[in-house]
């Protein structure tokens, strides 16, 4: 990452475009509440082993959740997501967000990080080019500068690991109980918002479940199953595979 980074947003929209914007827990009721689809996104790890990256333990094992798979442990992370396969549906005709002052907590962050692992790499993000020719210095020292920025993203954060019991709960209730393993793929699902919006209203978490982890991989599936996972390579009907 450079030490300087300055910034200021042109409102192009274009972050407003064909991005599954992630939601928090409370975000992903409000969405539903107004009529929005979720997309829901999940990937699993081994505490110790397969699919956890070891200089990210603390970050990934905090917004994760254990749940049983097979005779062992997965650990899941479960995302909520605005389903924005185009443009979001509150973008208006003029690219202005119609619910500015009430917007998803990722919508007030981008184009900065939440992952404390990752830098941020103007290349990578949406952001035309003279976006990053103005502007107060965003990024000085390799330090946000911002601090109503960095709680925005502490808040997020808090809420990645506050809310994770909750939304492997409205998971289970929903059937969702299929996971990718983190590193080679996610599995993706759009439930039903009628049944998604009744999930959250009544939050089990006595509600165990048995969990699989969709591995297309052989080799990789045996060792997994080596651990005692339980694994699936078939044909998904009510989820997608992304694989990486
Ligand atoms: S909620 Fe508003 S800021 Fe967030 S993606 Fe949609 S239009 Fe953009
Ligand atoms: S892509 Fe960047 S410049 Fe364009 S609206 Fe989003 S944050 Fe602003």
């Amino acid at each position: 990452m450079s030490d300087s980074i300055r910034f200021a947003c042109t409102g192009c929209g274009k972050c407003c475009t064909g991005h599954h914007v992630p939601l928090t827990l409370a975000e992903a009721g409000q969405w539903a509440r107004a009529g929005g689809q979720v997309i829901v996104l999940v990937e699993g790890f081994m505490a110790d082993g397969l699919g956890m990256p070891p200089e990210q333990r603390d970050h990934v094992l905090r917004r994760s959740h254990p749940v049983p798979c097979g005779t062992g442990e997965l650990r899941v992370s479960v995302t909520f997501a605005a389903f924005n396969p185009g443009r979001c549906r509150n973008l208006d005709a003029d690219d202005l967000c119609t619910i500015y002052e009430s917007r998803p907590l990722v919508c007030r962050i981008y184009p900065a990080e939440i992952n404390p692992h990752l830098p941020l790499r103007p290349e990578g993000k949406d952001c035309p080019a003279e976006a990053w020719e103005q502007g107060p210095e965003l990024i000085h020292g390799g330090l946000l500068q911002d601090a109503e920025l960095r709680g925005l993203i502490e808040a997020s954060r808090q809420a990645d690991r506050e809310d994770i019991a909750n939304k492997v709960a409205i998971c289970q209730a929903l059937g969702i109980t299929t996971s990718a393993l983190k590193g080679n793929g996610f599995t993706a699902w759009l439930p039903d918002m009628g049944a998604f919006a009744s999930a959250l209203e009544a939050v089990s978490v006595d509600n165990p479940a048995q969990w699989q982890v969709h591995v297309v991989d052989g080799e990789l599936a045996g060792s997994l199953q080596g651990h005692g996972l339980q694994t699936t390579a078939q044909t998904p009907v009510y989820y997608a595979f992304i694989g990486f």
